[in-house]
């Protein structure tokens, strides 16, 4: 099985963009409200767990740096699995630490949104080449985490011609990954435009290329359905 986790995917562009291999067969929003904000961290660890995670984390120092054992998420079904740049579990925390240091920079004047977008993209170049070469081991399962939809959008929601060539992008991936395994493709949150940059809106994405007999799923329900595709 293969997880494509995309943070800050928005269910309205990849709709308007006709962004077919993230939509796959059957595609909606994940229901979000069981949590008070929209928080990257709080929400990917609760997927991984399986259940609403929001108050351990909100109470650690630092939730950034917020980590779960392998035991506690669905992981601990399989014997053979990768977990690439995970938000609460692999994920890299110096590299998004800088990132979100450039977007302080950038709105303190002192770099471009030119050179803020350069250092998401190569990020986002590390782990896509990490991914495919994950894929190619034939893990049980792999779970790949993009951030560019959310990275990019917090400084260009509102320029859709910008946002398309990343949906396009994330949508290649996703065509990429081909037909041979399960997929599930998952955002935590999606994005609102306010003026030109982006906010975080409160549902996210979901599609898969099998049938799971879903409509407006939590974000903690797929655990199960994961767990479950181990056949
Ligand atoms: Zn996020």
């Amino acid at each position: 099985m293969i997880i494509l986790a995309l943070d800050g995917l928005e269910y309205k562009y990849v709709k308007e963009f006709k962004c077919k291999n993230l939509m796959q067969k059957y595609c909606g929003k994940t229901d979000i409200s069981e949590f008070s904000e929209p928080r990257t961290v709080v929400i990917w660890s609760s997927f991984l767990a399986g259940k609403n995670l929001e108050k351990e984390i909100l109470k650690t120092k630092n939730f950034w740096e917020f980590k779960l054992n392998p035991k506690e998420t669905f992981f601990s079904k399989f014997k053979k699995w990768k977990a690439i740049d995970v938000p609460g579990l692999t994920y890299k925390s110096e590299k998004h630490k800088k990132e979100r240091e450039l977007l302080k920079k950038f709105f303190n004047g002192e770099i471009t949104i030119r050179e803020y977008d350069k250092a998401a993209f190569k990020h986002h170049k590390e782990n896509k080449a990490e991914f495919f070469n994950a894929i190619k081991e034939n893990y049980q399962v792999t779970m790949g985490y993009f951030a560019l939809a959310d990275t990019i959008g917090h400084l260009s929601f509102g320029v859709k011609p910008k946002m398309k060539i990343v949906y396009k992008e994330l949508d290649k991936i996703a065509e990429k990954i081909g037909e041979n395994n399960k997929l599930l493709i998952i955002s935590d949150h999606g994005m609102k435009a306010v003026g030109r940059y982006g906010d975080h809106s409160n549902y996210g994405f979901w599609s898969t290329n099998f049938f799971a007999d879903l409509d407006r799923p939590k974000i903690t329900q797929f655990r199960k359905i994961i767990e479950l595709c181990k056949g």
